[in-house]
């Protein structure tokens, strides 16, 4: 049975003498693994619905539990992504937090529709690449059903001021005086409402960027029980302070 898709690809190993096995991120079946014959050929005509970040359509064929790419068409391949190590550990990074979230049903088109944004952004607009990421990670983890909450304090409603704390279980800020969770801070707090599209106040985001990274990597990295270490490495890498 034949299958045509929109999908991004997540990765691909090599398989066989000439195949790879792509992991494609659909939006009707979520993540699965498809067979791609003869991509490592010299000159091969599907080999660039093989590349890593590749959005394309693609015509399966359904056997069982297997699946094979017949042919595709690409809509974008991101080029871009691969000149700068920040847009490139940033891509790596969406594709990790998707393969963490593995999400199904209903709210997986959104998160799909949202990745292919992220990674369009990544690739082509002057938006700060750690902020693209934190952004996605915010709508994956509420896709995913970790929702977190960045309207004052999750406790007292108070606004976030000064020496908030963060709590992991809850996905909330809770303020100074109701202190439930790890100490946060209010850049990490501004920052998150900046990725978020909410509003928020410019100079309070002053060096928020590297921790609500940092903090959106622990939180998931929590619910979903899976290390997201390219993300790490984006955190090392970047100049930011
Ligand atoms: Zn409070």
């Amino acid at each position: 049975m034949e299958w045509k898709t929109d999908a991004l690809v997540l990765g691909g190993i090599d398989y066989k003498d000439h195949d790879k096995l792509l992991t494609l991120f659909t939006a009707e079946r979520g993540i699965l693994l498809a067979g791609i014959k003869g991509v490592r050929k010299p000159k091969a005509k599907l080999a660039f619905a093989a590349q890593p970040f590749a959005f394309a359509e693609y015509v399966l064929v359904e056997k069982g539990e297997h699946y094979t790419v017949k042919s595709a068409y690409l809509y974008d391949g991101f080029y871009p992504l691969r000149l700068d190590v920040e847009r490139f550990y940033a891509a790596n990074g969406i594709v990790a937090v998707c393969k963490a979230v593995a999400p199904d049903g209903e709210r997986l088109h959104s998160l799909f529709v949202a990745a292919v944004q992220a990674m369009k952004e990544l690739a082509y607009a002057q938006t700060d690449a750690l902020e693209t990421l934190v952004g996605f990670m915010l709508t994956a983890a509420g896709e995913a059903g970790y929702f977190v909450d960045l309207d004052g304090c999750g406790i007292c409603g108070a606004e976030i001021e000064d020496e908030p704390y963060f709590d992991f279980d809850a996905g909330q800020f809770t303020c100074r005086e109701c202190s439930v969770g790890s100490r946060a801070s209010v850049s990490t707090y501004h920052t998150l409402r900046k990725c978020a599209s909410l509003a928020y106040e410019e100079e309070k985001t002053q060096g928020g960027k590297k921790r609500a990274l940092r903090l959106m990597k622990a939180f998931l990295e929590g619910k979903t029980d899976t290390e997201l270490a390219c993300i790490g490495e984006l955190l090392q890498i970047c100049t930011e302070p």
